[in-house]
Parts: structure tokens; C-alpha cells; sequence
């Protein structure tokens, strides 16, 4: 009977894998892995020789279809037995579409499914940029999700974009096409935001000690000519506290 673990390299090359992620990478009797770095495929092979790279096809118009063959590669690994592992990078359940996807088809399946957590980008962030999201809240949204469905957002709290780069993108991203989406997203903020407003570029090292993350500040009117890449999250400060409801600290006996 197989049995289906996905993990998460986390971000930074090797630092960031957890005791636990590594022990199942190890001992897994197939290794399938969908990590874009080639240094990071090569060390999962010297972690496991079975390691395999999943499906990546980007000859299809949608993203979505590779991540239907992605599903299918683990599933069938899964049917023909053993203890598969299947890696992502960052956090698995973190804007990993698949990943979800494997697990919730091996249990209605029968499988035995489990998902460990890992270090994602938002984590690096906070880190990174300083920021503590139990301090006024923070909002997290995909950028072109952010958009379509006009996501409701409270500008006082810390807001966080991902993937940026893809905005209004189905497929896969092509150098330049990002200006449009920036165009408008920086149009859309600024219903709510000063145009001055400082927001953030961010790209957590991935090769620490040798790079740094780049923390780019930005005012935001002038993100449209920002130099975004696939893997660049855009921070959005509060633009100041929410003010305190009196009423409220009274029914909650805090006016003491
Ligand atoms: N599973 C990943 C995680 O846990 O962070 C997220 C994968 S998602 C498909 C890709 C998006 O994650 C990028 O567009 C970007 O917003 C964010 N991302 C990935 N790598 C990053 C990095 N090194 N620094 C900042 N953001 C990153």
C-alpha cells in the first residue's frame, strides 16, 4: 500500500529543510520533486537517488495544466506502492496548487496523505523586512486574485502581494509582460494609498550567506517601472494604526 509525504525545501538552499522534511526526502522509496533551482534538484539527488523532477510544461497556455500532470505523476508513483516523498519549494501548501491537490486525491483514494509544513516566503519576509504580523494584522493575497475579485483589504493593517510578476498572467511568465498588470495594481492601491507610500519589492535570499535578499523601497506610483521577477513579493505598510472603538474596550471592560 503506498502512502504519499510532501514537504518543503523551504526557501534558502539546505538551511531552511527541516529535521523531519529531510528524514522522509531520505528514506522515501521514490523521490518526486518540483523545486525551479537546478542546484537544489541536484542536492535532492544526492539526498535520494531516486529523486525524479515532475512534470513542468511549459509549452501549454495555463499553468494550471501542468499542475494537473504534476497531480498525475504523484498519484501514479503512489498506486504502484511504497512511500513516496514529494518536495516543493517553500512551504508545499503555500501557493502549491498541486500539492494540495495530490493529497486530497490520495485519501479519496485510501492512501495514508500528510503534508509537513515548511519555511515559506512570507516567513522570510517577516523576518527580512522587520515586520510582525501580529502587530495590526496582515493580509496575504495573490495579486492577480487581489484584483479580479476586488479583494476587500483594510489599508491598516500589513498587506502582502505574491506574485507579482504574473499579474492577469494564466501561463508562464515572459520578460516585459509584467508592466501591464503593474500598471494597474498600482492604479487600484492608490484608491487607498498615497502615491508616496513606500511599499516594498522582495526577494528572500535563496543562496544565503553569498546573496542577500533584496529589499527594494519603492514609493508606490512608481511601481509600474519596478524591476519585478518571478519570484518577487510586493509589501504593503499600514498607512497608520485603525483607530480604537471606545465603545467596544468599554463592553469588554479594557476602560479601566
Ligand atoms: N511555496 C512557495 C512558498 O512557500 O513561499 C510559494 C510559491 S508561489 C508559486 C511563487 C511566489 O512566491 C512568487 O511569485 C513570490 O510571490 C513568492 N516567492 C517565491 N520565492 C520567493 C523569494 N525568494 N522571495 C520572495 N518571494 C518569493
Amino acid at each position: 500500500q503506498g502512502s504519499l509525504t510532501i514537504v518543503g525545501t523551504g526557501i534558502q538552499l539546505g538551511g531552511h529543510l527541516t529535521l523531519a522534511a529531510q528524514a522522509w526526502i531520505k528514506q522515501a522509496d521514490k523521490l518526486l520533486f518540483a523545486v525551479a533551482d537546478p542546484v537544489t534538484a541536484k542536492w535532492l539527488q544526492t539526498l535520494n537517488p531516486t529523486a525524479e523532477a515532475l512534470p513542468y510544461n511549459t509549452d501549454c497556455d495555463r499553468r494550471r495544466q501542468t499542475y494537473g500532470e504534476m497531480v498525475d505523476r504523484i498519484m501514479e508513483a503512489v498506486r504502484a506502492g511504497g512511500n513516496i516523498c514529494a518536495v516543493f519549494y517553500g512551504h508545499p501548501g503555500v501557493f502549491a496548487d498541486p500539492a494540495h491537490g495530490a493529497i486530497a486525491q490520495a485519501r479519496r483514494e485510501g492512501y495514508s496523505a500528510l503534508m509537513l509544513p515548511g519555511i515559506s516566503a512570507e516567513d522570510c519576509l517577516f523576518a527580512d523586512i522587520g515586520i510582525d504580523p501580529g502587530k495590526g494584522g496582515c493580509q496575504s493575497f495573490e495579486a492577480t486574485d487581489f484584483l479580479i475579485r476586488q479583494r476587500k483589504f483594510d489599508p491598516n493593517s500589513h498587506l502582502i502581494l505574491w506574485q507579482v510578476a504574473l499579474i492577469g498572467n494564466r501561463g508562464f511568465y515572459q520578460e516585459g509582460s509584467e508592466k501591464r498588470g503593474l500598471k494597474v495594481l498600482a492604479e487600484v492601491l492608490q484608491q487607498d494609498y498615497p502615491g508616496d507610500h513606500q511599499v516594498v519589492i522582495y526577494e528572500a535570499a535563496v543562496y544565503y550567506p553569498v546573496c542577500q535578499p533584496v529589499i527594494n523601497h519603492i514609493p508606490l506610483h512608481s511601481l509600474p517601472q519596478a524591476k519585478v521577477t518571478t519570484v518577487s513579493t510586493l509589501y504593503v505598510p499600514p498607512i497608520g494604526p485603525a483607530p480604537v472603538d471606545q465603545e467596544m474596550m468599554v463592553r469588554l471592560g479594557m476602560d479601566k
